[in-house]
């Protein structure tokens, strides 16, 4: 059975991970699910979050937009809409995607709400993954 898994995440803007982990835990659409080496093949869809993924004991943190994750035994991929390790968020840029989001949604009316809904959520958790990364 395989002990490793590696974890590749990649969107269109580039690849943002690849490396060689012991545990990875996704934000998946309908909850969040846990993958070890070994895990039974599955294929399901992502809403926008956080992924953990754990190496030597020590966990990791990477913002994903949305997407699909592929599980192999050995191999997880996942294909967002866009990802950021969270050492590479720009803070201020989020925080800033954050405050139009809640100008956008204060006006209610004329607005694409699940558009501003989703901004409001990628900010959110862009911030948040940045903070866990900061407390490691
Ligand atoms: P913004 O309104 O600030 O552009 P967004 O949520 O609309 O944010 P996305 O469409 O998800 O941005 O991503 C577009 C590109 O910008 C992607 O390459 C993404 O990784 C990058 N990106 C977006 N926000 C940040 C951030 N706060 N820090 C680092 N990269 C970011």
């Amino acid at each position: 059975m395989a002990e490793k898994l590696t974890l590749e995440v990649v969107s269109p803007y580039g690849q943002t991970f690849k490396d060689e982990v012991d545990e990875v835990i996704a934000p998946g659409s309908e909850g969040e699910f846990g993958v070890l080496p070994g895990h039974i093949p599955f294929i399901t869809t992502l809403k926008i979050g956080i992924l953990i993924y754990k190496k030597n004991g020590k966990p990791g943190y990477i913002f994903v937009n949305s997407g699909y994750a592929e599980v192999y035994e050995d191999r997880v991929l996942v294909l967002a809409d866009s990802a950021e390790k969270a050492e590479d968020i720009d803070v201020e840029r989020a925080k800033e995607a954050l405050r139009r989001a809640e100008e956008l949604l204060k006006k209610q009316e004329n607005i694409d709400f699940a558009r501003a809904q989703a901004a409001l959520q990628r900010a959110i958790n862009r911030i948040r993954a940045a903070e866990l990364a900061g407390k490691r």
